[in-house]
């Protein structure tokens, strides 16, 4: 399943979630059955998805799972797959096969940004490239691990620890990457999925 927007209005008291590609008269109050007009303070609000396509990031570390938004939830033990994107939004990941340049495959993915938007670190992609091509990074010293022990997850913040460091900071560790920045986000798709199944089962969701 993949993850679309939602959207969100009042009426009759109450908020209500709708699907954000529904067509304006199927945007119907549950309460009352009326599709409503609304005044210019009360438009109705776009809500993002939590999940997006990493091949239209650039320089974020990227989370994704070959179960979809699903895997990425906390409700599945799936196997997590983690990478980094280039400036092209070229995904740059470790697997049993060494490293992967990945254009597709990334579309439902968890994005932590790396760099703030409209910024550009210099020289991002050759640095990557030059981290990817190093001798740690070969089929044979994989071993696939679950959840975020694994090797993909060492290549990645491998990186991040390295610009960090080449800027002066302090690297972070994976604890810490995982709780301030991974985590909350897998929470967000857990508690974004549940509202967006309902509204695909119901039509709406309403609080
Ligand atoms: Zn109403």
């Amino acid at each position: 399943m993949e993850l679309g927007d939602l959207l969100r209005f009042s009426h009759c008291g109450k908020t209500v979630l709708t699907a954000a590609d529904a067509a304006p008269t199927d945007r119907r109050c549950p309460e009352c059955g009326r599709a409503p007009s609304f005044s210019l303070a009360e438009a109705p609000v776009r809500v993002r998805s939590p999940v997006a396509d990493g091949h239209r990031t650039r320089c974020c570390f990227l989370v994704t799972s070959r179960d979809g938004a699903e895997g990425l939830s906390e409700e599945k033990d799936c196997e997590l797959h983690v990478g980094i994107s280039n400036s092209e939004g070229v995904v740059l990941s470790y697997t049993a096969s060494g490293v992967q340049r990945q254009q597709r495959g990334w579309q439902q993915s968890i994005v932590v940004p790396l760099v703030a938007p409209g910024d550009g670190i210099p020289h991002w992609d050759e640095e990557l490239d030059r981290f990817a091509a190093a001798d740690a990074w070969t089929p044979h010293r994989f071993e696939e691990q679950r959840e975020f022990g694994s090797c993909c997850y060492g290549f990645a913040l491998g990186f991040i620890n390295r610009m960090l460091m080449s800027q002066g900071k302090q690297p972070i560790s994976r604890e810490r990457f995982t709780s301030d920045l991974v985590l909350p986000r897998v929470r967000a798709v857990s508690e974004y999925l549940a509202l967006f199944r309902h509204v695909r089962r119901h039509g709406y969701w309403t609080a």
